[in-house]
């Protein structure tokens, strides 16, 4: 049946945008596909692109809470970025000047993301950035390096960002200078991917925090439930409210076109158990997740009853 779930979403006419306020995204293919999904044991299933590399952008907040809550502890991460949702697009400020103090109401959002920039461990912006890149590598057994192009292109045109993170520094809710968190952040953004790799990190999340093939946890249980519970509430943007309700997992998206899930417990032909999927193709909505990534998922969940609820 996934066979045909893929067939159906890749065949279908598109729609949607490449995210063209980011120049460099823009000139990706829209045909591109990717679907993998990895259990467990190490069972795994690929479909399309799956070797295709492309930039994390808002998946990477997931990364970098983790990392910073394994640096600092997840009660001072939490002193300084809140854990709830907001309803607004990923780049709004509006409540960072209504909101009392200032204070970021989550990671996933851009304002809450800076700020866990700004809290990454080491005294630069290369030496915070390779905090996450190795951490990810730990987790997928590949290195990751920032995608420059991307990168320059993200920090060229960042007029929201540069505002929203000197309102934070403003209200003292950033570490260090407006710049190194901003070019941290936007660094973080262009961490290159693959399908498969946003899969074994997905299992790794199901898994508590244990990598495929290792036998011991890198972060703790509760920093996985916190990262799962803002995928689940913060994670696609102004849309999680709903995607909650209709395909009810854990799910972090990008203006790339990625969707990172994590599985609790699943069936999916013969994968079965803890499960790791993402999927990837880059003409995303409106409200900036993918179009055929959003439609795979919600057929792959109300086929193989993935949701939680
Ligand atoms: N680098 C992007 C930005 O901050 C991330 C956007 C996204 O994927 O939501 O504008």
């Amino acid at each position: 049946m996934i066979q045909s779930i893929i067939k159906n979403v890749k065949n279908a006419p598109h729609s949607g945008h490449l995210a063209s306020y980011i120049p460099a995204l823009a000139n990706q293919s829209k045909d591109l596909f990717a679907a993998c999904l990895v259990d467990e044991r190490g069972e795994i299933l690929t479909f399309g692109d799956v070797d295709y590399l492309f930039t994390l952008q808002s998946i990477s907040k997931v990364m970098s809470f983790i990392v910073a809550a394994d640096h600092l502890g997840l009660d001072r991460v939490l002193e300084k970025v809140d854990v709830e949702p907001t309803g607004d697009p990923f780049n709004s400020i509006v409540r960072l000047e209504v909101a009392e103090k200032g204070k970021p109401f989550n990671p996933m959002i851009n304002a809450g993301a800076i700020t866990v920039a700004s809290l990454l461990p080491g005294d630069s912006v290369e030496s915070r950035v390779k905090s996450v890149t190795d951490f990810i590598s730990k987790v997928t057994g590949r290195q990751h390096s920032v995608n420059q192009e991307v990168y320059q292109s993200e920090i060229e045109t960042a007029y929201r960002n540069r505002a929203i993170a000197n309102y934070l520094k403003a209200n003292d809710y950033l570490i260090g200078t407006v710049d190194e968190a901003l070019e941290t952040y936007l660094q973080l953004c262009s961490i290159e991917v693959s399908t498969v790799d946003l899969a074994k990190f997905g299992l790794f999340l199901a898994n508590d925090g244990l990598p495929l093939n290792e036998n011991t946890k890198l972060i703790t249980r509760k920093t996985a439930q916190f990262s799962k519970a803002l995928m689940m509430t913060c994670g696609l943007y102004n849309t999680s409210g709903k995607y909650a309700a209709t395909i009810g997992i854990p799910m972090k998206s990008g203006v790339s076109g990625g969707v990172l899930c994590t599985v609790q417990d699943g069936q999916v032909e013969h994968l079965k158990g803890h499960m790791g999927i993402a999927v990837f193709s880059p003409m995303i909505d409106e409200i900036g997740n993918s179009v055929k990534g959003m439609d795979f998922l919600q057929q792959l969940s109300d086929y193989y009853k993935l949701s939680v609820f």
